[in-house]
């Protein structure tokens, strides 16, 4: 482990364009992944980790404000994370242009690493680092799984010995001096190279091997962003409360389905407790207000309107918003008509309208026990909960 006055930098490099990942969305450094974003998942276990003293991010240009958005609260106001500085054209000059940013502060070591590894734990950072008590560079590596073939044209020509063999991943670790000194020789030769490591090795520097990590992957495809995504759901589950008066000789409507009853609710559409309740269920995982805000009762478009149109919208934004309805239900409380016998046709009726599978739809009812305004069949109450997966489909 580095000494107490031992000063370590870390490097974060994140400004290229990610283009295999798909760019509709912006760079992948910046994009969501769960709760989070893929830059402040790489980013926090360097600023948790005792033994780093100082961060910086290299960034694009363009990106500063997309960097901005991607640290949370507590990144923005850690006084480990220096401001970000821009890259250049290549990672090669990107890692030379964050050395040169923090050369003022002679650090001893640095560490280098991918922002678009977010797997990246303090163990992994530890290794690195303790390899750097040994050698002037540290590499993780990680075994090859598969056998490693050559491959000429077409052909498959030799088996190469995979014992000899490893992926290198990121943080790579350097005596500060070492790596900068490296990175201002190769620019003055114009020598190219797609890691820091490769730098060390033509020069005859001695690199420690240390043990990767099988999780430090770099998020490199659409596939990737999506099961960087799905590792991390971001569930969220919304509730909706209605209530409606009973009156004689109206219609009665419930979760979509028309009732033979004596009674029906009123109301300024045609008062579907049930679907009203889910409508504002699902509004609540978006956070997008409720349905009368969507739906004024004060707007005549909407007397003796069908609930189904207000439950289809909520589904609709729920879904612009990047969500998947992963499950709702309904609870419905009155003493009567009994609502067993209509269960299955009001969860056939809300996934046509929401198109969302029957096995996921839940109809429940109960009585209220002849208490209150229910017990006295003054009034119906509709209690809802929706729950939505965000980001969970490519
Ligand atoms: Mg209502």
């Amino acid at each position: 482990m580095s000494s107490s006055t031992t000063k370590t930098v870390a490097i974060l490099v994140a400004a290229g364009r990610g283009e295999r990942a798909g760019t509709e969305n912006g760079p992948k450094q910046y994009q969501s992944m769960g709760t989070s974003t893929v830059l402040s998942s790489a980013l926090q276990p360097f600023l948790d980790h005792s033994a780093i003293d100082t961060v910086r991010v290299v960034i694009h240009a363009d990106d500063h404000s997309a960097y901005e958005a991607a640290l949370s609260p507590a990144q923005r106001s850690n006084a480990k994370l220096l401001s970000p500085v821009t890259g250049g054209a290549t990672r090669q000059a990107s890692v030379h242009a964050g050395l040169k940013s923090v050369a003022d502060g002679s650090p001893h070591h640095v560490l280098v690493h991918d922002a678009a590894r977010p797997y990246v734990d303090a163990e992994l950072i530890t290794r690195v680092l303790t390899g750097l008590e040994h050698d002037e560079a540290a590499l993780p590596c990680v075994a090859l799984v598969d056998t490693i073939k050559r491959v000429e044209g077409e052909r498959a020509v030799e088996t190469l010995d995979r014992n000899q063999l490893f992926a290198a991943q990121t943080p790579q670790g350097f005596h500060f001096p070492t790596l900068l000194h490296l990175h201002q020789q190769a620019e003055k030769a114009g020598q190219s190279v797609t890691d820091d490591v490769a730098l060390a090795e033509a020069a005859g520097i001695t690199v420690r091997k240390v043990e990767g990590s099988a999780r430090n992957t770099k998020l490199t495809t659409r596939e990737d962003m999506v099961a960087a995504n799905n590792l991390v759901p971001d569930v969220r589950v919304g509730h909706g409360y209605d209530t409606h008066q009973m009156v004689e000789g109206k219609e009665l409507w419930l979760c979509g389905v028309k009732l033979d009853h004596s009674h029906g609710l009123s109301g300024h559409s045609d008062a579907d407790v049930g679907l009203h309740a889910l409508t504002d269920a699902l509004l609540s995982t978006i956070a997008d207000g409720d349905i009368g805000s969507h739906f004024p009762p004060s707007d005549p478009k909407w007397k003796g309107a069908r609930s189904n149109q207000f439950l289809a919208h909520a589904v609709t934004l729920v879904r612009a918003a990047g969500g998947t309805i992963t499950h709702m239900d309904v609870t419905l409380l009155c003493e009567e008509p009994k609502i067993g016998p209509h269960r299955d046709a009001m969860r056939v009726q809300m996934a046509e309208i929401t198109d969302v599978d029957m096995s996921r739809i839940s109809v429940k009812a109960t009585t209220n026990e002849r208490i209150g305004f229910i017990g006295r069949q003054e009034g119906m109450v509709a209690l809802a909960t929706a729950t939505v997966v965000m980001g969970a489909t490519p």
